[in-house]
C-alpha cells in the first residue's frame, strides 16, 4: 500500500482549486517574469515552466536548459510564488535540486519507462522533494501505478498525480483522450493520493481548457495545471493550447467548485442509491442468467462441430439492441460498446468450456 503525505504548496486558497500555471516551456527570462508577475497578481501559489522539453520529433524547441533554472529562481524571488518544472533524468533531477525548485514533476512520455522512473527515483533517494507524476501516454494505469511504486520506494511521501490525458489514435476533439474512468481507478487503487488535471494537454486547444477544466472538477480532481503564456502566438512549444494570462482569469472565475455533501444530502440521495443499487444488482442477475444460456449453446456448437461466432447473428443482435436502446434514449456508442464486451466474454467462455469438453 503506497502511503502519501499532503503538499502543502498544493492547498487550495479559500473558495478556490489548487492552481498550478504557467508556460509550456521557459523561453526567456522576460516572459517567465512578465508571465509570473501577471498569475502571482491572480493569487496562483505554484508557477510551472518546462526546462526541458520532451520532442515528439527531433528539431523543435527544446527548451533553454539549464539557465533556465536561474530564471525560475528569479521568479520565486520577485512573486513568492513556489516553482515546478519536468525532470526526466539523474541530471535534470541533480540540476532542478541544486537550484532549489520547489516541486518536481515527470512528464507523460517518462512515466512509460519503467528505466527512466526508476533512474529518477534513484536520484531523488534521500530527499522529501514533493513530485508529481504525469499519465503515461499510453492508456495504461499500471505504469502509472508503477512510477508511484518507484518513488514510494524511494522514500518520497509527498507525490500527486496528474491526469492529461491519452494517446489515442481515433481521438478526433482533443488532443488526448480523457479517458476519465483511469483516474477514478487509480485513486480507488492509491487511496488519499490527490489527482490533479492538466486541461491544457488534454484539450490541445485554448477554446476547449475550460469546458475540460469543469469536467475535471466534476470528477472530484483536486486541482488544476494549466498552460499560460504571455502571448500564446509567439509560444516556441504547445502554441495552440496556452492561455493568454487574461483567458485563464476569465477561466478561474467562472469555475463551478463543489462542496462535500451534507447529512441532508445523504438522506435525500439514500433512496435513490438504494434503487440504483437493486438496478445494478438485477443486471449482474440476469448477466449470470445470459452467461448460463451462451453456455448452452457453446455445449451444442461444440458437439456439432459449429463456429463459436456467428457473424449474421451477432450482426442482427447488436442492430436489435442499439435500435432498442434508441428507443429508451441510451446513447448508440455506449450500447455498441456495452454489448461488444459482453459479447467478447461470451466468446471467452465459450472457448474455455470448449477446452474442458474437448479434454
Ligand atoms: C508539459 O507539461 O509541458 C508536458 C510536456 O506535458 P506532458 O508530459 O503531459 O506531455
Ligand atoms: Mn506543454
Amino acid at each position: 500500500m503506497i502511503q502519501t503525505e499532503k503538499i502543502e504548496l498544493l492547498d487550495a486558497q479559500p473558495g478556490r482549486c489548487a492552481l498550478i500555471a504557467g508556460p509550456c516551456s521557459a523561453e526567456s527570462e522576460t516572459q517567465l517574469l512578465e508571465c509570473a508577475r501577471s498569475l502571482a497578481q491572480q493569487g496562483v501559489k505554484v508557477f510551472r515552466a518546462g526546462v526541458w522539453k520532451p520532442r515528439t520529433r527531433p528539431g523543435n524547441f527544446e527548451g533553454a536548459g539549464d539557465q533556465a533554472l536561474e530564471w525560475l529562481r528569479r521568479v520565486r524571488k520577485e512573486t513568492g510564488m513556489a516553482v515546478t518544472t519536468e525532470v526526466a533524468n539523474t541530471r535534470h533531477v541533480e540540476a532542478a535540486l541544486k537550484a532549489g525548485i520547489d516541486i518536481l514533476w515527470i512528464g507523460a512520455r517518462t512515466t512509460t519507462s519503467p528505466f527512466a522512473v526508476q533512474e529518477i527515483a534513484d536520484a531523488l533517494r534521500g530527499t522529501d522533494i514533493p513530485v508529481l507524476v504525469k499519465n503515461p501516454i499510453n492508456a495504461e494505469l499500471e505504469l502509472w501505478i508503477g512510477a508511484f511504486e518507484r518513488l514510494a520506494a524511494a522514500g518520497i511521501k509527498r507525490m500527486a498525480a496528474i491526469h492529461r490525458g491519452f494517446s489515442s489514435y481515433n481521438e478526433r476533439i482533443y488532443r488526448y483522450s480523457p479517458e476519465w474512468q483511469i483516474p477514478i481507478e487509480l485513486r480507488r487503487r492509491i487511496p488519499g493520493l490527490p489527482v490533479i488535471c492538466d486541461p491544457s494537454h488534454m484539450a490541445g486547444r485554448a477554446d476547449l481548457v475550460p469546458h475540460l477544466a469543469q469536467m475535471a472538477l466534476d470528477m472530484k480532481a483536486e486541482g488544476l495545471f494549466i498552460e499560460v503564456h504571455p502571448n500564446p502566438e509567439q509560444a516556441l512549444s504547445d502554441k495552440a493550447q496556452q492561455l493568454t494570462p487574461a483567458q485563464f482569469m476569465e477561466l478561474e472565475s467562472r469555475l463551478i467548485l463543489h462542496r462535500e455533501p451534507l447529512q441532508a444530502d445523504l438522506e435525500y440521495m439514500e433512496p435513490l442509491r438504494a434503487r440504483l443499487e437493486e438496478t445494478d444488482l438485477k443486471l449482474i442477475q440476469d448477466l449470470a442468467e445470459r452467461f448460463r444460456i451462451t453456455g448452452s449453446i457453446g455445449e451444442y456448437k461444440n458437439l456439432h462441430n459449429l463456429a463459436i461466432l456467428q457473424p449474421d447473428r451477432y450482426n442482427a443482435i447488436s442492430d436489435i439492441l442499439t435500435g432498442r436502446g434508441q428507443e429508451l434514449g441510451l446513447d448508440d456508442s455506449f450500447i455498441r460498446l456495452l454489448f461488444e464486451t459482453i459479447h467478447a466474454e461470451s466468446i471467452r467462455c465459450q472457448i474455455e468450456n470448449n477446452k474442458k469438453q474437448n479434454k
